[in-house]
This record gives structure tokens, C-alpha cells and sequence, in this order.
């Protein structure tokens, strides 16, 4: 890493802070990242000294190692949101249930789903967040990306594959700078982004901290209806604990580890196998320590 850059991150910063499940050890190195040319410049430095990194949203979808993380974790802050006609151009660390409630408010149709969802903008199309029968990608027209050398590319919509909870960015290492997404005129978005709020606050334990729903859904299935027919609602290994609102959320109840969590992810799915024969696999990130 070179000397600007070293001088300018912080050591063993306590990831607990960056996750919405309250749990992680501490980084090696940590850098915020205001802008793409920092973003670029970290990654670069970053694979060139052989530095272990990760790019980090808003942590809402990731699980640190209790250990913490041997490398750097940047911390994507790159917070612009321009409107032109319908399209909007928006920072990857923006907020994405931010951007869904303003452009909702606006009368722009097609992130009403992203109101609620406490995750950013990168963190959304890396993940390809969705909810109430729509995703990230079935509005996104480009995405711009910094590649582990460092280049910024514009890479359009039809040049990334997308499935469920799925992108190709998965594949690859590198960084998601900005993404432009193409929203409709619609006098009812305000109207449905709110029923989309009021439905996600009483099914989901918001007020609880979690890295969201810890399983996939299985092809045509629910994995918190599997989980509830099983009974393990309640169910707890040390502070982690199946919410008792809806069984795909493992909350941090009290002084959770990332070790209790995992722990408990496995029981419940050995138990819904041992029940249903269905094999649940983990939505939620588990960042190891290297
Ligand atoms: C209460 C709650 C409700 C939720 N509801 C939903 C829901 O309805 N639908 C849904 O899909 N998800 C939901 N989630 C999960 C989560 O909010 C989403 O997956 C979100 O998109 C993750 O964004 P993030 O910025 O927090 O990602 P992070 O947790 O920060 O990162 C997740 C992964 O993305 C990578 N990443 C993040 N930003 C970048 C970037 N700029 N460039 C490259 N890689 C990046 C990280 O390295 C990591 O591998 C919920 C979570 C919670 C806690």
C-alpha cells in the first residue's frame, strides 16, 4: 500500500459498528471512501500490496468474524444522488431505502420495495436486493465500476447477469461506484411505498439487530414459513436468537457472537432438512477473518 494511503487509514477499527447485527471484530486497516477516485486509488493499492479487502455498504447484509478482518475494509461513502428527466444518478453509498422513499415522495415509480431495506446502493445492486415481487436490476440502466487495477468502467445493464439475491459482481473483485437506475411517472408510488413500509415493519423485527434474513429462499418456497412450521421460532444458541416475529431472522439479542450466530444458522437447518428434506443456504454474508 503506499505511504499516502497507509497514513490515511485507521487500525483495528471495531467492525460491530458497520453491521446491523451489531457483531465483528476489528479491522486490520479501514478507509471511508468519500469519493470514486479514493475508492479506486484504495483498490488499487490494495491488490497491488497483496492486502486482503473488502468493500463495505451499510453492512446490513454481512457478518464479521468475531476475530474481526486481517485486511482492509473500505467503506464505501459516496453519497451523490443527480436527477435528470427519469433517470437518477446516485453514489453507491447512498441509501438505497432513502432513495426509494425520495423518489416515491417525487411520484417516480420503480423503488417503492428499496423503502425499508437499510442496505446502500452498492450493497442493493451487488445483492440484487428486492422485495414484494420486484429487484434492484429490473431498474438499472448502468453501473459504474472500479476494477481491481484500479479503471473506472461504465458497464451497461445488459452486460451483468442477474438472478435471485444474485449479480456477477459476486464473481469478480473491484469496487461499485455509482449505478443509474430509469424510474416511471406514477401518481400512486407514494401510496404503495408506503404500504410496502407499513407491511415490512409488522412482519420483520426491525427494532431487533439483524444482517436481514439469514437463508434463501428455497425454488417456491418460503424459508421463514419452513422455519415456523418447524417450531424453532424463539429457539437460541448463546445472545443469537430466531426472531419470534418471523423465523428467516437470527437477531443479536444479547451480546450475540458471530460464532453463536452461525451456530445457530446450522441447527435450524439441519433441523428443517431433518423435518422437510429442504436444504437451506445462507443469504446472509459471513465475512471470515482471512
Ligand atoms: C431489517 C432488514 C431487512 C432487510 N430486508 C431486505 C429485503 O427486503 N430484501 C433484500 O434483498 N435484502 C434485505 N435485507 C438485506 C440487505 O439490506 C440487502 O442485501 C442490502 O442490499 C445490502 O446492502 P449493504 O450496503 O448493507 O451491503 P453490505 O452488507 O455492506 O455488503 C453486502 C455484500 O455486498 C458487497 N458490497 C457492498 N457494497 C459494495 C460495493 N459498493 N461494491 C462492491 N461490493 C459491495 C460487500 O462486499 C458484501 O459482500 C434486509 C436487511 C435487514 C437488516
Amino acid at each position: 500500500m503506499n505511504p499516502p494511503l497507509l497514513a490515511r487509514c485507521e487500525e483495528n477499527k471495531l467492525l460491530s459498528q458497520f453491521s446491523t447485527i451489531g457483531i465483528g471484530g476489528p479491522a486490520r486497516y479501514f478507509l471511508v471512501a468519500n469519493d470514486t477516485d479514493t475508492l479506486a486509488q484504495a483498490i488499487r493499492s490494495a491488490y497491488q500490496e497483496k492486502i486482503p479487502y473488502i468493500v463495505l455498504g451499510k453492512g446490513s447484509n454481512t457478518l464479521f468474524d468475531d476475530r474481526g478482518f486481517a485486511g482492509l475494509v473500505i467503506l464505501n461513502k459516496i453519497l451523490f444522488c443527480e436527477e435528470d428527466d427519469d433517470l437518477i444518478h446516485v453514489g453507491a453509498g447512498y441509501s438505497f431505502s432513502l432513495l426509494g422513499t425520495q423518489m416515491a415522495r417525487k411520484e417516480k415509480s420503480g423503488l417503492e420495495f428499496a423503502s425499508g431495506i437499510p442496505g446502500s446502493v452498492g450493497g442493493a445492486v451487488y445483492m440484487n436486493a428486492g422485495a414484494n415481487g420486484s429487484e434492484t436490476s429490473q431498474v438499472l440502466v448502468d453501473v459504474s465500476y472500479v476494477t481491481e487495477e484500479g479503471e473506472i468502467l461504465s458497464i451497461p445493464r445488459e452486460k451483468i447477469e442477474f438472478s435471485y439475491r444474485y449479480s456477477s459482481f459476486q464473481e469478480k473483485k473491484g469496487a461499485i461506484a455509482a449505478a443509474t437506475f430509469r424510474l416511471i411517472e406514477s401518481s400512486s408510488a407514494r401510496k404503495r411505498q408506503f404500504e410496502i413500509l407499513d407491511y415490512r415493519t409488522r412482519t420483520q423485527p426491525y427494532g431487533d439487530k439483524s444482517a436481514g434474513c439469514i437463508f434463501r429462499n428455497p425454488e417456491a418456497n418460503s424459508a421463514g414459513a419452513l422455519i415456523d412450521r418447524c417450531g424453532l421460532k424463539g429457539m437460541k444458541i448463546g445472545g443469537a436468537e430466531v426472531s419470534t416475529l418471523h423465523g428467516n431472522f437470527i437477531i443479536n439479542k444479547e451480546g450475540a457472537t458471530a460464532a453463536d450466530v452461525l451456530a445457530l444458522a446450522e441447527e435450524v437447518k439441519a433441523q428443517v432438512f431433518a423435518a422437510t428434506g429442504v436444504t437451506l443456504e445462507m443469504e446472509v454474508r459471513y465475512q471470515p477473518y482471512a
